[in-house]
Protein backbone atom coordinates (compact mmCIF):
# COMPACT_ATOMS: atom_id res chain seq x y z
CA UNK A 1 0.00 0.00 0.00
CA UNK A 2 1.25 3.95 -1.04
CA UNK A 3 1.24 5.44 2.54
CA UNK A 4 1.00 8.99 1.56
CA UNK A 5 -1.94 10.40 0.52
CA UNK A 6 -3.52 10.30 -3.24
CA UNK A 7 -4.07 13.86 -4.47
CA UNK A 8 -8.08 13.72 -3.24
CA UNK A 9 -6.99 12.57 -0.05
CA UNK A 10 -4.64 15.67 0.38
CA UNK A 11 -7.58 17.66 -1.01
CA UNK A 12 -9.83 16.29 1.60
CA UNK A 13 -7.06 16.61 4.47
CA UNK A 14 -6.63 20.48 3.90
CA UNK A 15 -9.93 21.12 3.43
CA UNK A 16 -10.88 19.13 6.69
CA UNK A 17 -7.88 21.46 8.41
CA UNK A 18 -9.16 24.70 7.21
CA UNK A 19 -12.78 23.57 8.69
CA UNK A 20 -11.28 22.16 11.92
CA UNK A 21 -9.38 25.50 12.18
CA UNK A 22 -12.63 27.72 11.92
CA UNK A 23 -15.01 25.58 13.77
CA UNK A 24 -12.99 24.00 16.70
CA UNK A 25 -14.93 24.53 19.82
CA UNK A 26 -13.93 24.63 23.39
CA UNK A 27 -16.69 22.05 24.69
CA UNK A 28 -18.09 18.67 22.90
CA UNK A 29 -21.92 18.53 23.05
CA UNK A 30 -24.88 17.78 20.88
CA UNK A 31 -23.98 20.83 18.64
CA UNK A 32 -20.84 20.55 17.99
CA UNK A 33 -21.80 16.78 17.08
CA UNK A 34 -24.64 18.11 14.63
CA UNK A 35 -22.08 20.59 13.31
CA UNK A 36 -19.66 17.84 12.42
CA UNK A 37 -22.49 15.52 10.14
CA UNK A 38 -23.69 18.97 8.76
CA UNK A 39 -20.44 19.18 7.02
CA UNK A 40 -20.13 15.89 6.15
CA UNK A 41 -17.76 14.33 8.63
CA UNK A 42 -19.65 11.91 10.18
CA UNK A 43 -20.50 8.59 8.65
CA UNK A 44 -18.07 8.84 6.35
CA UNK A 45 -18.19 5.23 4.87
CA UNK A 46 -21.82 4.73 6.02
CA UNK A 47 -23.97 3.87 3.00
CA UNK A 48 -25.63 7.89 1.48
CA UNK A 49 -29.15 6.07 2.06
CA UNK A 50 -28.45 5.81 5.44
CA UNK A 51 -27.34 9.54 5.78
CA UNK A 52 -23.71 8.74 5.66
CA UNK A 53 -21.00 9.72 2.46
CA UNK A 54 -20.43 6.71 0.87
CA UNK A 55 -16.53 7.48 1.36
CA UNK A 56 -13.52 5.20 1.63
CA UNK A 57 -12.46 4.15 4.73
CA UNK A 58 -9.18 6.47 4.32
CA UNK A 59 -10.89 8.93 4.00
CA UNK A 60 -12.17 7.95 7.54
CA UNK A 61 -9.23 7.67 9.25
CA UNK A 62 -8.06 11.07 7.85
CA UNK A 63 -11.01 12.64 9.52
CA UNK A 64 -10.03 10.34 13.08
CA UNK A 65 -6.26 11.63 12.34
CA UNK A 66 -7.16 14.85 11.84
CA UNK A 67 -9.33 15.35 14.87
CA UNK A 68 -6.97 13.57 17.08
CA UNK A 69 -4.31 16.03 15.93
CA UNK A 70 -6.10 19.02 17.56
CA UNK A 71 -7.58 17.21 20.24
CA UNK A 72 -11.05 18.02 18.88
CA UNK A 73 -13.84 17.13 21.31
CA UNK A 74 -15.65 13.90 20.01
CA UNK A 75 -18.97 13.24 18.59
CA UNK A 76 -21.09 12.38 21.13
CA UNK A 77 -22.61 9.68 19.74
CA UNK A 78 -19.21 7.09 20.22
CA UNK A 79 -21.03 3.84 21.05
CA UNK A 80 -23.65 4.33 18.26
CA UNK A 81 -20.93 5.30 15.34
CA UNK A 82 -18.46 3.05 16.73
CA UNK A 83 -20.65 -0.18 18.05
CA UNK A 84 -24.75 0.32 17.25
CA UNK A 85 -24.69 1.16 13.59
CA UNK A 86 -22.09 -0.94 12.02
CA UNK A 87 -24.17 -4.26 14.12
CA UNK A 88 -27.39 -2.56 12.90
CA UNK A 89 -25.82 -2.22 9.35
CA UNK A 90 -24.63 -6.14 9.41
CA UNK A 91 -27.99 -7.67 10.92
CA UNK A 92 -30.66 -5.10 11.32
CA UNK A 93 -34.17 -5.62 9.04
CA UNK A 94 -34.55 -2.89 6.42
CA UNK A 95 -37.02 -0.82 9.22
CA UNK A 96 -34.35 -0.84 11.81
CA UNK A 97 -31.80 1.00 9.54
CA UNK A 98 -34.21 3.14 8.61
CA UNK A 99 -35.49 4.41 12.11
CA UNK A 100 -32.21 4.04 13.47
CA UNK A 101 -28.79 4.88 11.45
CA UNK A 102 -29.48 8.67 10.30
CA UNK A 103 -30.25 9.45 13.77
CA UNK A 104 -27.41 8.02 15.50
CA UNK A 105 -25.20 10.12 12.99
CA UNK A 106 -26.94 13.64 13.24
CA UNK A 107 -26.86 12.88 17.49
CA UNK A 108 -29.95 13.17 17.35
CA UNK A 109 -30.17 9.78 19.57
CA UNK A 110 -27.57 8.80 21.74
CA UNK A 111 -26.51 5.02 22.28
CA UNK A 112 -25.00 3.17 25.18
CA UNK A 113 -23.64 -0.65 25.02
CA UNK A 114 -25.06 -3.05 27.93
CA UNK A 115 -22.82 -5.79 27.50
CA UNK A 116 -21.31 -5.51 31.04
CA UNK A 117 -22.74 -7.14 34.17
CA UNK A 118 -21.06 -7.48 37.95
CA UNK A 119 -20.61 -11.20 36.79
CA UNK A 120 -19.61 -10.82 32.88
CA UNK A 121 -16.87 -8.26 32.18
CA UNK A 122 -14.00 -10.04 30.00
CA UNK A 123 -15.91 -13.55 30.30
CA UNK A 124 -19.13 -11.69 28.32
CA UNK A 125 -20.45 -15.12 27.96
CA UNK A 126 -21.42 -15.35 31.42
CA UNK A 127 -24.16 -12.40 31.13
CA UNK A 128 -27.28 -13.54 33.03
CA UNK A 129 -29.64 -10.76 32.42
CA UNK A 130 -32.81 -12.04 31.95
CA UNK A 131 -35.14 -12.27 28.50
CA UNK A 132 -38.73 -13.54 28.32
CA UNK A 133 -40.08 -13.96 25.29
CA UNK A 134 -43.85 -12.92 24.87
CA UNK A 135 -46.09 -13.39 21.83
CA UNK A 136 -45.78 -9.41 20.63
CA UNK A 137 -42.48 -8.29 23.11
CA UNK A 138 -40.01 -9.22 25.43
CA UNK A 139 -39.40 -8.97 29.11
CA UNK A 140 -36.23 -7.55 30.25
CA UNK A 141 -35.48 -8.08 34.00
CA UNK A 142 -31.12 -7.52 35.34
CA UNK A 143 -28.59 -5.39 35.91
CA UNK A 144 -25.77 -3.80 33.57
CA UNK A 145 -22.60 -2.11 34.56
CA UNK A 146 -20.43 0.36 33.32
CA UNK A 147 -22.46 1.70 31.03
CA UNK A 148 -20.87 4.61 29.13
CA UNK A 149 -23.17 7.08 28.24
CA UNK A 150 -26.26 5.49 29.68
CA UNK A 151 -26.93 8.55 31.64
CA UNK A 152 -27.28 10.71 28.28
CA UNK A 153 -28.66 7.54 25.86
CA UNK A 154 -31.77 6.97 24.16
CA UNK A 155 -30.97 3.52 23.15
CA UNK A 156 -29.12 0.77 24.08
CA UNK A 157 -27.61 -2.55 22.55
CA UNK A 158 -28.36 -5.09 25.61
CA UNK A 159 -27.16 -8.79 25.44
CA UNK A 160 -28.93 -11.15 27.47
CA UNK A 161 -30.34 -14.59 28.68
CA UNK A 162 -33.42 -15.95 26.57
CA UNK A 163 -33.01 -19.68 27.42
CA UNK A 164 -32.71 -19.32 31.05
CA UNK A 165 -31.49 -23.32 31.25
CA UNK A 166 -28.08 -22.34 28.41
CA UNK A 167 -25.09 -21.77 29.29
CA UNK A 168 -22.32 -19.38 27.69
CA UNK A 169 -22.49 -18.42 24.26
CA UNK A 170 -25.86 -20.36 23.57
CA UNK A 171 -29.26 -18.78 24.16
CA UNK A 172 -28.32 -15.46 24.20
CA UNK A 173 -30.83 -12.40 22.50
CA UNK A 174 -29.64 -9.02 21.34
CA UNK A 175 -32.02 -6.23 21.55
CA UNK A 176 -32.55 -2.54 21.14
CA UNK A 177 -33.84 -1.23 24.27
CA UNK A 178 -35.41 2.11 24.61
CA UNK A 179 -33.84 4.02 27.79
CA UNK A 180 -36.59 5.77 28.68
CA UNK A 181 -39.04 2.87 28.52
CA UNK A 182 -40.67 2.32 32.09
CA UNK A 183 -38.51 0.12 34.14
CA UNK A 184 -35.26 1.35 33.02
CA UNK A 185 -33.16 3.08 35.87
CA UNK A 186 -29.79 4.79 35.64
CA UNK A 187 -27.31 5.33 38.47
CA UNK A 188 -24.43 6.84 37.50
CA UNK A 189 -20.60 5.60 38.66
CA UNK A 190 -17.85 7.78 40.08
CA UNK A 191 -14.50 7.30 38.64
CA UNK A 192 -11.12 7.66 39.76
CA UNK A 193 -10.89 11.23 37.54
CA UNK A 194 -13.95 12.60 39.47
CA UNK A 195 -15.96 12.46 36.59
CA UNK A 196 -19.26 10.09 36.20
CA UNK A 197 -18.64 8.71 32.60
CA UNK A 198 -20.27 5.63 33.08
CA UNK A 199 -23.52 4.03 34.90
CA UNK A 200 -25.36 0.86 36.44
CA UNK A 201 -28.94 -0.16 34.67
CA UNK A 202 -31.15 -1.62 36.63
CA UNK A 203 -34.31 -3.28 34.22
CA UNK A 204 -36.72 -4.05 36.16
CA UNK A 205 -40.02 -5.62 33.86
CA UNK A 206 -38.94 -3.62 31.30
CA UNK A 207 -41.27 -4.42 27.69
CA UNK A 208 -39.30 -4.31 24.78
CA UNK A 209 -41.14 -4.41 21.52
CA UNK A 210 -40.77 -7.89 19.07
CA UNK A 211 -39.41 -5.32 16.48
CA UNK A 212 -36.60 -3.97 18.79
CA UNK A 213 -34.55 -8.04 18.60
CA UNK A 214 -31.54 -7.46 16.42
CA UNK A 215 -30.62 -11.09 14.87
CA UNK A 216 -32.47 -14.33 15.85
CA UNK A 217 -33.45 -14.97 19.37
CA UNK A 218 -30.62 -17.11 20.82
CA UNK A 219 -28.41 -16.10 17.97
CA UNK A 220 -27.09 -13.32 19.93
CA UNK A 221 -23.36 -13.86 20.37
CA UNK A 222 -22.90 -13.96 16.44
CA UNK A 223 -24.24 -10.37 16.93
CA UNK A 224 -22.27 -8.96 19.66
CA UNK A 225 -19.12 -9.85 18.12
CA UNK A 226 -20.28 -8.13 15.25
CA UNK A 227 -20.74 -5.22 17.85
CA UNK A 228 -16.87 -6.10 19.81
CA UNK A 229 -15.18 -6.69 16.08
CA UNK A 230 -16.22 -2.87 15.02
CA UNK A 231 -15.41 -1.59 18.52
CA UNK A 232 -11.77 -2.39 18.93
CA UNK A 233 -11.33 -1.95 14.47
CA UNK A 234 -12.28 1.48 13.93
CA UNK A 235 -10.36 3.04 16.60
CA UNK A 236 -6.80 2.72 15.58
CA UNK A 237 -6.15 5.63 13.27
CA UNK A 238 -8.20 8.20 16.08
CA UNK A 239 -5.65 6.45 18.95
CA UNK A 240 -2.67 6.85 16.59
CA UNK A 241 -3.61 10.65 16.03
CA UNK A 242 -4.32 10.97 20.11
CA UNK A 243 -1.13 9.38 20.96
CA UNK A 244 0.79 11.41 18.48
CA UNK A 245 -0.78 14.80 20.20
CA UNK A 246 0.43 13.03 23.34
CA UNK A 247 3.44 12.58 22.56
CA UNK A 248 4.09 16.31 21.39
CA UNK A 249 3.15 17.54 24.69
CA UNK A 250 5.70 14.99 26.44
CA UNK A 251 8.74 16.47 24.26
CA UNK A 252 7.74 19.78 25.06
CA UNK A 253 7.02 19.44 28.45
CA UNK A 254 11.02 17.17 28.22
CA UNK A 255 12.45 20.48 26.85
CA UNK A 256 10.74 22.47 29.59
CA UNK A 257 12.04 20.58 32.51
CA UNK A 258 14.50 17.88 31.84
CA UNK A 259 16.24 18.89 28.59
CA UNK A 260 19.49 18.07 29.55
CA UNK A 261 18.92 14.68 31.35
CA UNK A 262 20.28 11.41 29.33
CA UNK A 263 17.94 9.22 30.45
CA UNK A 264 14.75 10.90 30.16
CA UNK A 265 15.72 11.70 26.55
CA UNK A 266 16.17 7.96 26.27
CA UNK A 267 12.64 6.84 27.67
CA UNK A 268 11.08 9.88 25.31
CA UNK A 269 12.90 8.53 22.09
CA UNK A 270 11.78 5.69 23.03
CA UNK A 271 8.51 6.64 23.24
CA UNK A 272 7.85 8.36 19.53
CA UNK A 273 9.78 5.13 18.22
CA UNK A 274 6.45 2.73 19.73
CA UNK A 275 4.20 5.68 18.33
CA UNK A 276 5.76 5.23 14.50
CA UNK A 277 5.31 1.40 15.00
CA UNK A 278 1.55 1.87 16.40
CA UNK A 279 0.98 4.07 13.07
CA UNK A 280 2.09 1.28 10.78
CA UNK A 281 0.19 -1.45 12.59
CA UNK A 282 -2.69 0.89 11.83
CA UNK A 283 -1.87 1.08 8.27
CA UNK A 284 -1.77 -2.50 8.34
CA UNK A 285 -5.00 -2.66 9.98
CA UNK A 286 -6.56 -0.74 7.17
CA UNK A 287 -5.00 -2.41 4.08
CA UNK A 288 -7.40 -5.03 5.66
CA UNK A 289 -10.36 -2.99 5.85
CA UNK A 290 -10.32 -1.44 2.92
CA UNK A 291 -9.83 -5.19 1.34
CA UNK A 292 -12.65 -6.73 3.34
CA UNK A 293 -14.78 -4.40 4.99
CA UNK A 294 -14.46 -6.16 8.25
CA UNK A 295 -12.19 -4.78 10.94
CA UNK A 296 -9.28 -7.98 11.53
CA UNK A 297 -7.94 -8.80 14.88
CA UNK A 298 -5.27 -6.26 14.08
CA UNK A 299 -7.49 -4.22 15.95
CA UNK A 300 -6.31 -5.86 19.31
CA UNK A 301 -3.20 -4.88 18.58
CA UNK A 302 -3.81 -0.97 18.37
CA UNK A 303 -5.71 -0.96 21.23
CA UNK A 304 -3.26 -2.82 23.44
CA UNK A 305 -0.45 -0.75 22.02
CA UNK A 306 -1.99 2.72 22.48
CA UNK A 307 -3.49 1.85 25.60
CA UNK A 308 -0.11 0.68 27.85
CA UNK A 309 1.50 3.32 25.96
CA UNK A 310 -0.22 5.92 26.76
CA UNK A 311 -0.23 4.90 30.28
CA UNK A 312 3.28 4.70 30.81
CA UNK A 313 3.87 7.81 28.99
CA UNK A 314 1.47 10.19 31.24
CA UNK A 315 3.60 8.10 34.76
CA UNK A 316 6.69 9.43 32.71
CA UNK A 317 5.22 13.10 32.77
CA UNK A 318 4.04 12.71 35.76
CA UNK A 319 7.63 11.83 36.67
CA UNK A 320 9.21 14.88 35.24
CA UNK A 321 6.70 17.41 37.30
CA UNK A 322 7.82 15.45 40.43
CA UNK A 323 3.73 14.44 41.04
CA UNK A 324 3.13 18.40 41.05
CA UNK A 325 -0.24 18.02 38.94
CA UNK A 326 -0.04 20.84 36.03
CA UNK A 327 -3.57 20.18 35.62
CA UNK A 328 -3.17 18.11 32.58
CA UNK A 329 -1.53 14.99 33.40
CA UNK A 330 -2.23 14.39 36.29
CA UNK A 331 -6.23 14.12 34.81
CA UNK A 332 -4.66 11.98 32.04
CA UNK A 333 -2.49 9.34 34.15
CA UNK A 334 -6.10 8.80 35.98
CA UNK A 335 -7.76 8.42 33.32
CA UNK A 336 -5.67 6.20 31.07
CA UNK A 337 -5.84 3.59 33.96
CA UNK A 338 -9.77 2.87 32.62
CA UNK A 339 -7.87 2.63 29.12
CA UNK A 340 -6.83 -0.59 30.24
CA UNK A 341 -9.89 -2.14 31.17
CA UNK A 342 -12.54 -1.10 28.62
CA UNK A 343 -12.94 -2.69 25.33
CA UNK A 344 -11.14 -5.42 26.47
CA UNK A 345 -8.82 -5.64 29.25
CA UNK A 346 -4.79 -5.86 28.63
CA UNK A 347 -4.45 -9.65 29.58
CA UNK A 348 -7.67 -10.55 27.57
CA UNK A 349 -6.57 -8.85 24.15
CA UNK A 350 -2.94 -10.21 24.25
CA UNK A 351 -5.09 -13.98 24.30
CA UNK A 352 -6.66 -13.09 21.61
CA UNK A 353 -3.64 -11.65 19.80
CA UNK A 354 -1.66 -15.17 20.84
CA UNK A 355 -4.61 -17.52 19.42
CA UNK A 356 -6.53 -15.18 16.19
CA UNK A 357 -3.36 -13.37 14.91
CA UNK A 358 -0.13 -15.57 16.26
CA UNK A 359 -2.43 -18.88 15.56
CA UNK A 360 -1.45 -20.43 19.02
CA UNK A 361 -3.48 -22.58 20.58
CA UNK A 362 -6.49 -21.68 23.15
CA UNK A 363 -5.61 -20.65 26.51
CA UNK A 364 -8.59 -22.13 27.94
C1 LIG B 1 -13.94 3.42 31.23
C2 LIG B 1 -14.74 2.19 30.99
C3 LIG B 1 -15.86 2.22 30.16
C4 LIG B 1 -16.63 1.07 29.96
N1 LIG B 1 -17.74 1.16 29.17
C5 LIG B 1 -18.53 0.06 29.00
C6 LIG B 1 -19.76 0.14 28.27
O1 LIG B 1 -20.13 1.21 27.76
N2 LIG B 1 -20.54 -0.97 28.17
C7 LIG B 1 -20.18 -2.16 28.72
O2 LIG B 1 -20.91 -3.13 28.55
N3 LIG B 1 -19.02 -2.29 29.43
C8 LIG B 1 -18.21 -1.19 29.59
N4 LIG B 1 -17.04 -1.28 30.33
C9 LIG B 1 -16.74 -2.55 31.00
C10 LIG B 1 -15.57 -3.32 30.41
O3 LIG B 1 -15.92 -3.90 29.20
C11 LIG B 1 -15.14 -4.36 31.46
O4 LIG B 1 -14.67 -3.65 32.58
C12 LIG B 1 -14.05 -5.27 30.94
O5 LIG B 1 -14.55 -6.10 29.94
C13 LIG B 1 -13.43 -6.13 32.06
O6 LIG B 1 -14.42 -6.81 32.75
P1 LIG B 1 -14.46 -6.77 34.36
O7 LIG B 1 -14.37 -5.32 34.78
O8 LIG B 1 -15.65 -7.53 34.80
O9 LIG B 1 -13.13 -7.46 34.84
P2 LIG B 1 -12.87 -9.05 34.90
O10 LIG B 1 -13.30 -9.66 33.64
O11 LIG B 1 -13.46 -9.56 36.17
O12 LIG B 1 -11.29 -9.09 34.98
C14 LIG B 1 -10.55 -8.92 36.21
C15 LIG B 1 -9.08 -9.16 35.91
O13 LIG B 1 -8.89 -10.52 35.46
C16 LIG B 1 -8.20 -10.53 34.20
N5 LIG B 1 -8.71 -11.63 33.35
C17 LIG B 1 -10.02 -11.93 33.11
N6 LIG B 1 -10.10 -12.99 32.25
C18 LIG B 1 -8.82 -13.35 31.94
C19 LIG B 1 -8.24 -14.35 31.10
N7 LIG B 1 -9.00 -15.20 30.40
N8 LIG B 1 -6.88 -14.41 31.00
C20 LIG B 1 -6.09 -13.54 31.71
N9 LIG B 1 -6.60 -12.57 32.54
C21 LIG B 1 -7.93 -12.47 32.64
C22 LIG B 1 -8.51 -9.18 33.58
O14 LIG B 1 -7.53 -8.80 32.63
C23 LIG B 1 -8.53 -8.26 34.80
O15 LIG B 1 -7.22 -7.86 35.13
C24 LIG B 1 -16.26 -0.15 30.56
C25 LIG B 1 -15.12 -0.20 31.38
C26 LIG B 1 -14.36 0.95 31.61
C27 LIG B 1 -13.16 0.88 32.49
Amino acid sequence: MDLRDSPDEAAFRTELRDWLAANLPAEPGREWSRKLYDAGYVGLTWPQEYGGQGAPYSNQAIVLEEMARVQAPQHLGVIGLGMAGPTIMAHGTDEQKSRYLANILSAEEIWCQGFSEPGAGSDLAGVRTRIEARDDMFVVNGQKVWSSFAHIADFCILLGRSDPDSEKHSGLTYLIVDMKAPGVEVRPLRQITGEAEFNEIFLSDVEVPRENLLGEIGGGWQVAMTTLLHERGTLGFALGGALEAQVGRLVELTKERRRDDPLIRDRVATEWIELQALKFTNYRSLTKLMQTGIPGPEGSVSKLHWSEQNQRLTKLAMEMLDGEDDGYWGYQQLRSRGNTIEAGTSEVLRNIIAERVLGLPRSR
